[in-house]
């Protein structure tokens, strides 16, 4: 049992902590959570919510499972953590050998961080560092698409959509990088001409500056929760590789199944430069996240003058992480998920489908283990979150977006309830 009552613990939050993008005081209702089992919240006053969040998708295999608690119990009893210059582990060198054989053929070399965000500051530097190293040091700012997220440190978010992601906030300390728009094309269309042509434009106009292009592959997470064609991005590769323009994937939120595929570029079988990972990596336990690069830039930042590539966090490589994140991988593959995310995916569009008739509703779309009802108007949290607790599930709308990743092994008659619930909360605004 917990020391504090939960309005104890609400009233300490309030006092004193500040949660994510919200005000310090006065925002929307928090909820004390006291443990979390399979894909079930339980709450300090004791009711329990189906979350259909994953922990903003982290965690697939739901939560407190014997395997990942067996993992970090173990490495535990090693060590938690040692600094990793001078120094390497077994947890590190076992998870960069699963990453290195699961991703592309080309991707073999892993640089390890503590957040998603960090992970993308890790390829625009290694992009960077590159194109210096190899005497082409004019080749400095990014090209993204509009409707991106990539993190929110600084150079994360210079890559962010200019306008979801409060440019005007910080002003002239961001990089000033390049935009396309997002691409247009459905992810079960073909990618035309004109789907790509402001990206080619771009890349024809400014390659001579421009280090890499960053892309998340099929699905923009954050950023409105949009797919799009495959073809697409065999199309930039070739547009990228027509200019000598790196290429990196920010699989962060679509990497170990969350489209179908175990990385969604395997929907394209296209090969990036570099591939940022975090979020379901360890399946939620712990935070952790990788930048995998190809050899072309690990020897090119190798074989120049700087002869190191400079960056290396405190936690880097921290061993419980990387330990539960091998046992995450391992309990991934060792099951039939592509089942698994494809039964998710039929009961979610099903489930799902009676919003379209809604008045409220722009659009209803799935793919994969992921489930988008896309409002007309943007929903004021205070009033929704509430309507979602009474009805037992956990699901976090942001701006005009409902949607649910479930964990992977939520059952049937859970996601029925949970789709049921997020139909009947749209229906009622
Ligand atoms: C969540 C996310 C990030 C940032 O990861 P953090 O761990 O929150 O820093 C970056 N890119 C994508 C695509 C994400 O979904």
């Amino acid at each position: 049992m917990s020391r504090l009552s939960a309005q104890q613990i609400q009233r300490g939050d309030s006092a004193t902590i500040w949660h994510p993008y919200a005000p310090a005081t006065g925002g929307a209702e928090v909820y004390p959570v006291a443990s979390a089992s399979g894909v079930r919240l339980t709450l300090a006053d004791g009711s329990e919510l189906i979350d259909g969040m994953a922990s903003w998708w982290c965690a697939i295999h739901g939560y407190n499972h014997p395997v990942l608690n067996r993992a970090v119990t173990a490495q535990l009893e090693r060590m938690s953590h040692v600094m990793f210059g001078g120094l390497t582990h077994e947890p590190a060198v076992e998870l960069a050998q699963l990453l290195v054989a699961l991703t592309p053929a080309g991707l073999d070399r892993v640089f390890f961080s503590d957040s998603g965000s960090v992970s993308v500051e890790v390829a625009m530097k290694m992009a960077i560092q590159f194109w210096y190293s190899v005497g082409r040091p004019r080749k400095q700012r990014l090209l993204s698409l509009r409707n991106g997220y990539h993190g929110d440190t600084f150079g994360a978010m210079s890559l962010c959509d200019p306008v979801t992601g409060m440019h005007h906030l910080f002003g002239a300390t961001l990089s000033q990088q390049l935009f396309a728009p997002a691409p247009g094309c459905a992810f079960d269309a073909p990618c035309e001409d004109h789907d790509i042509a402001q990206m080619a434009a771009l890349l024809e106009a400014h390659h001579e500056e421009l280090a890499a292009v960053i892309v998340e592959p099929v699905v923009q997470g954050a950023g409105g929760m949009r797919f799009y064609s495959p073809q697409y991005l065999s199309r930039l590769r070739a547009l990228c590789d027509a200019h000598d323009v790196l290429l990196i994937f920010d699989e962060i939120a679509t990497g170990f199944g969350r489209t179908g595929k175990l990385f969604a570029l395997e929907h394209a079988a296209v090969e990036p430069d570099i591939l940022c990972l975090g979020k379901a990596l360890t399946g939620g336990y712990m935070t952790l996240a990788a930048t995998l690069c190809n050899r072309r830039i690990s020897a090119g930042i190798t074989d120049s003058d700087a002869g190191a590539f400079m960056h290396g966090p405190t936690f880097m490589a921290n061993p419980l992480a990387c330990a539960t994140a091998v046992a995450s991988i391992k309990l991934l593959l060792s099951q039939p998920w592509q089942r698994t995310v494809a039964r998710l995916h039929t009961e979610l569009a099903a489930g799902l489908a009676p919003a379209r008739e809604l008045a409220a509703v722009a659009d209803v779309r799935t793919l994969g283990a992921i489930g988008v009802i896309e409002l007309r108007e943007a929903a004021d949290l205070r009033v929704v979150q509430p309507m979602f607790v009474e009805r037992g599930v956990w699901v976090r709308p942001f701006g005009r977006l409902v949607y649910t990743m479930p964990p992977y092994v939520m059952g049937s008659a859970d996601v029925a309830a949970l789709t049921a619930a997020m139909v009947d909360v749209v229906a009622q605004l």
